[in-house]
């Protein structure tokens, strides 16, 4: 594959941004080479700027369920255009996609539109805390939450532990309002709250966490999440920025069937766009303002062009059997992978929830914290994305990072792609 112009454009680009980027993970830093600038996307496939065609299972992280330039999305957003492209003042549009969603997602009555997933958490975070009255947060190591300064943290060593910035410039007195806990350790929740919950004002997990490989947690013990902090009488936030939409119309609180108090939503939700969301009971969301005194506002929210690119997107993942459809062709995809993987005997396993998935290279056993991932075995995932990339297929660029399948990846492409990795896997542990 050529590097020619893509290479040109980032070496122009290095003069303009920090590592030439807008955003770490583009860089390519952790699997080494050119990062591709994109020209365009079309159905399950985008076009480098080299002219080179190839199959995309990172769909811009997540966002585009329907894959690329869906027609019926383009048709909103131009239609819309045309009115002109923000006001600042609601627009019919904003009603448009919030009725949407709320009538179809039990688990909120109320929303407020901002834009991105970063800023949707860091409000939902002000609402636990103007709400309750309290200060500290609890997440969890391993999952992701935007770069909010709160969640900007990891944990120290211990059991239960006050966070440890994880970027510079996150104050230290900004982190010791944050509480780190480990994932699927029950013992370590409790005695958290035990000990904090007097000014604990949310605990914030991604219950499908998917931004730290994909750390399944089993239903029961995210039920044991909702219920101790309810008998705490702390707030549960669910960031569903990633599987809001994707792990069914209702995200994970559907899929488990768990109600957290405030969730909080971004990618899918702007069919492209940059939408945010954050929603919760009728009773939480009237603390916002101007209703109630948590402050919370946005020059560009509810933006019109979003909103009807939102909306486009969400009907059409209300038609009957989308989420089955997308589920079964992600588990084709894994099923065939799997198989041969095991066949051959490679330390190796795709794992697979609705339609997300984690290529995790190790002995196969369920990964369901951060500490269980070892760094090592990234080289493995560096050498099969340098694979994929050289015959057409991109995945995003990290062993971390998880790949997502769109309604325009056919049962044909699916089929040719798990073909790909499975040679792939064969020249990364060289039996081909
Ligand atoms: C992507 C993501 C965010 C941040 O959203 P941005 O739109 O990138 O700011 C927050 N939480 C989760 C779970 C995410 O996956």
């Amino acid at each position: 594959m050529k590097r020619e112009v893509s290479g040109a454009l980032y070496q122009e680009a290095q003069n303009y941004f920090p590592g030439g980027v807008n955003s770490p993970v583009r860089a390519f830093r952790s699997v080494g080479g050119t990062p591709l600038f994109i020209d365009r996307g079309k159905g399950p496939y985008i076009w480098d700027a080299d002219g080179q065609r190839y199959l995309d299972f990172c769909c811009s992280w997540g966002p585009l369920i329907l894959g690329h330039a869906n027609d019926t999305v383009m048709e909103e957003i131009i239609q819309t255009l045309h009115n002109g492209t923000s006001f600042g003042a609601p627009t019919r549009l904003e009603n448009k996609l919030a009725g949407l969603i709320l009538e179809n997602h039990r688990y909120i009555e109320k929303i407020r539109f901002v834009n991105s997933g970063t800023e949707a958490v860091m409000s939902a975070v002000r609402l636990a805390r103007g709400y309750t009255g309290k200060n500290k947060i609890l997440k969890f190591e391993g999952c992701y939450h935007g770069h909010v300064d709160a969640l900007l943290v990891k944990a120290g060593s211990g059991l239960v532990t006050l966070g440890t910035s994880s970027s510079a410039g996150v104050p230290e007195a900004t982190v010791n309002d944050t509480i780190v806990v480990t994932l699927n350790d029950r013992k370590a929740l409790e005695s958290a709250l035990q000990t904090y919950a007097d000014d604990l004002a949310a605990v914030i997990i991604e219950p499908i966490p998917a931004n730290n490989g994909l750390l399944l947690q089993q239903p029961e013990y995210l039920r044991f999440v909702r219920e101790i902090t309810q008998k705490y009488g702390v707030l549960l936030i669910f960031d569903e920025v990633i599987s809001g939409f994707r792990a069914g119309f209702e995200g994970a609180a559907g899929t488990y069937d768990i109600a957290p108090d405030i969730i909080t939503f971004g990618k899918i939700i702007g069919g492209g766009l940059p939408v945010g969301a954050y929603g919760a009971s009728r009773e939480i969301m009237s603390a916002v303002s101007p209703d109630g005194p948590v402050y919370q506002a946005g020059t560009l929210s509810g933006n019109p062009v979003a909103m009807a690119a939102g909306f486009a997107q969400l009907q059409k993942c209300l038609e009957p059997g989308f989420y089955e459809r997308l589920e079964a062709r992600t588990r084709q995809l894994t099923n065939t992978v799997n198989e041969h993987a095991a066949s051959k005997g490679y330390l190796f396993k795709m794992v697979q929830q609705a339609s997300i998935f984690w290529l995790a290279f190790g002995d196969g056993s369920p990964i369901r914290s951060a500490e269980e991932i070892r760094a090592e075995n990234m080289q493995w995932f560096n050498k099969l994305h340098t694979y994929l990339l050289e015959n057409g297929v991109y995945l995003g660029p990290s062993g971390y990072e998880v790949g997502f399948v769109s309604d325009a990846h056919t049962d044909d492409l699916i089929a040719e792609a798990a073909q790909q990795m499975c040679k792939g896997l064969d020249v990364v542990f060289g039996e081909d």
